[in-house]
């Protein structure tokens, strides 16, 4: 049974008349020890479908308009408040873009760690835990980190420590929203590898969240590709940066060069996404698609599988395409 379950999950905002689809209609899994990477670009509803899981989004302004999110086989959209809050920070823990905004500028390092290890209860040696954190995700210097303030700490530092303040709870599955974006491109590879690191070790699900498709090859085994509030693609890494088989995810594989063999011919993706409160009719991608044809403007295409992992791509050309 996978650790997380997602079926058929509609999120909507605004009015039940005019609704905005953040998320239409998507399901995916993750197991144990498994990391899946969602990519997408901005407002495509990756970080609407990764705030969802733990009902993280403000209801009702928020609205689960169909589907189930089923978390180590408990339906997790029918949970009361008591039973969410349990969940969240706990089992299901999240790593988002901006450390400094998930850590406390008047409390030391040491002291929001231990609050976190405190409000899980864990019948544990708080101090001892915190150290063991603290090293896990590469703070060597624990006594000093552990009394230094957010703003002593560089950039890629503040999000190790946030990263050990997530595995407080010993969490099962880890939300990782794009959570090197914001950092130093020359930092970004080591959060990435102390995140894989802590992964491995912990056993942890993850599910990893980027626009940046360049990066998906050395974090995730299978990847999930987002457009318009849909899963347009899914399989493993490797088919689906080999032989994308939507246009889209053609599209952002031959934007990154080096999944190319390094050619220096870049392709952009013309036109701009749409937005969830106007997405075209038929295939919500035809505006901007090279293989458009009368059919896609017209006819809305279903997710077809191709195999029993999950794989599978919204398209009604890709075998003629592929
Ligand atoms: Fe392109 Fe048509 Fe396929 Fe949509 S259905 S991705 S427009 S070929």
């Amino acid at each position: 049974m996978p650790l997380l379950e997602v079926n058929n999950l509609s999120v909507h905002f605004g009015s039940r008349a005019r609704p905005v689809r953040a998320v239409d209609g998507i399901s995916f899994t993750v197991s144990a020890g498994e990391v899946v990477a969602l990519v997408g670009e901005s407002g495509s509803g990756k970080s609407a479908t990764a705030l969802s899981l733990a009902r993280l989004l403000p209801e009702p302004a928020a609205r689960f308009a169909s589907g189930s999110i089923k978390f180590a086989g408990r339906e997790v959209l029918t949970l009361s408040e008591s039973e969410m809050r349990q969940l969240r920070g706990g089992r299901i823990a999240y790593v988002f873009q901006e450390p400094s905004a998930a850590l406390n500028p008047v409390l030391s390092i040491g002291a929001q760690i231990d609050e976190a290890l405190r409000e899980r209860r864990r019948a544990i040696d708080r101090k001892t835990e915190l150290f063991r954190l603290l090293r896990a995700v590469g703070l060597g210097d624990t006594e000093r980190v552990a009394r230094a303030y957010p703003h002593e700490l560089s950039g890629g530092m503040q999000q190790r420590a946030v990263i050990a303040m997530a595995l407080a709870g010993k969490p099962q599955l880890l939300v990782a929203d794009e959570p090197t974006t914001a950092l130093d491109v020359t930092v970004q590879a080591q959060v990435l590898n102390v995140l894989l690191d802590v992964q491995r070790t912990e056993g942890m699900g993850m599910l990893f969240i980027t626009h940046n498709l360049g990066i998906v090859a050395g974090v995730a085994q299978r990847v999930l590709v987002m457009y318009a509030g849909q899963i347009v693609e899914a399989g493993s890494v490797e088919d689906v940066l080999q032989t994308p088989r939507h246009p889209y995810t053609k599209a952002l594989v031959a934007a990154v060069p080096r999944l190319r063999g390094g050619s220096a011919r870049l392709e952009g993706i013309p036109g701009a996404a749409p937005t969830a409160t106007n997405y075209p009719t038929g295939c919500r991608f035809h505006p901007r698609c090279a293989f458009a044809r009368e059919r896609c403007s017209r006819e809305e295409p279903m997710w077809e599988s191709v195999d029993e992992q999950g794989s599978g791509v919204r398209c009604h050309f890709w075998k003629e395409l592929s």
